[in-house]
């Protein structure tokens, strides 16, 4: 086992986001490395407590620790403070949206043998909230595509896929209407795919990839997309393994990770014991690969995988009466 110490920065969020976060954190302590937690507040939480959603030191702790496992944050609807993962990720230059989407054995799905890798860009296109009123009744919503930005996410599918053995990445946009905007993200995509000739490089039009995945999502591999697409289409996919209580994920930069499922705040759900903690769980399982940990990753997905087999410990979302802790519980004692 190793004898490496971590300090990480924990943000329990709001809504299911403390008992998912609780859960993992048992988890991770019963691989018996030598965490520490460091618990920061931000979200409507902070927003309420302290007048800023995103609290300064937040950043700060993340930028210390270099690593963070996230909660949800709640964002109001139509008005209201600003998306904390949206400010997170700029800010941090998280610019890796990474969410694995694996049928796992025992959760009743509609499909079997998923295995796709979403790659999401994080940072810019229309989920940024560039928007302002033109004049009463007209607003402007600006979508930004950069070189930059589309060269790097792209150069992270294609590594990501040649280091995991993927054979193929396609490239999700609309460039037949965008034509300049996802036209330049198509082209970064394609001077990139040339560098990398081990791995296949095919391109599909966003409707007409959610068409063709929920007809057989077994025919994709990894998908390379812009922020809105991929925000879009990771909760499709999360759909078709058990749903959003399944899918875990990591927002990636250069200096620093953020590691958080796919789901939001869970309102309907949250404070009960209800939500399913495997999305957080399996987050914390990528967490451990990111610190090189990958016995200890090892050794939490196997406790996963031995809990949902067994098929008696299930939450209400996979058709079980288990709560959030007895997973946690399960889990870590076979970790
Ligand atoms: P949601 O993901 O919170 O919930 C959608 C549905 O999935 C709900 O029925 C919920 O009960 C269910 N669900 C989600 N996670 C679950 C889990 N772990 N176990 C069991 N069921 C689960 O999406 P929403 O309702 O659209 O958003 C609620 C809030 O979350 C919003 O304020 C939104 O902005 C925020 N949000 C935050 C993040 C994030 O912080 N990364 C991501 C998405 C949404």
């Amino acid at each position: 086992m190793s004898a490496k110490s971590y300090t990480i920065t924990l943000i329990p969020g709001d809504g299911i986001g403390p008992e998912v976060v609780s859960a993992a954190v048992r988890v991770l302590t019963a691989t018996g490395l030598d965490f520490t937690f460091e618990t920061e507040k931000a979200g409507a939480g902070a927003m309420g407590e302290e007048g800023v959603a995103l609290p300064p030191r937040v950043i700060e702790a993340v930028r210390r620790n270099k690593v963070a496992l996230k909660g949800p944050t709640a964002t109001p609807i139509g008005s209201g403070h600003r998306s904390v993962n949206v400010e997170m990720r700029k800010t941090l230059d998280l610019y890796a949206n990474l969410r694995p989407v694996r049928t796992l054995p025992g959760v009743p799905s509609r499909y079997d043998g998923v295995d796709l890798i979403v790659v999401r860009e994080n940072t810019e296109s229309l989920y940024s909230g560039l928007e302002h009123v033109v004049v009463p009744g007209v607003v402007e919503s600006i979508k930004i595509i950069t070189e930059k930005a589309s060269s790097r996410i792209a150069r992270f599918a294609f590594a990501y896929a040649e280091k995991h053995g993927r054979k193929r990445v396609t490239a999700v946009h609309k460039a037949n209407i965008m034509k300049l905007s996802d036209g330049l993200f198509l082209d970064c995509c394609r001077a990139v795919a040339k560098a990398h000739p081990t791995v296949a490089y095919d391109e599909v039009i966003v409707d007409a990839l959610c068409m063709r995945l929920v007809l057989d999502p077994t025919k994709f591999d990894v998908l390379l997309l812009e922020n809105l697409y991929g925000d879009i289409v990771s909760d499709l996919c999360a759909g078709f393994i058990g749903g959003l209580g399944m899918a875990p994920g990591a927002n990636i930069g250069e200096d620093c990770a953020v590691f958080e499922a796919v789901h939001g705040s869970a309102p309907d759900i949250a404070g009960k014991n209800l939500a399913n903690p495997i999305a957080m769980i399996l987050s914390g399982a990528m967490m451990l690969e990111h610190l090189h940990e990958l016995e200890a990753a090892s050794r939490v997905r196997k406790a996963v995988l031995a809990v949902l087999a067994e098929g008696k410990k299930l939450t209400r979302d996979l058709g079980g009466t288990a709560g959030t802790t007895e997973i946690a519980e399960a889990i870590a004692g076979r970790v």
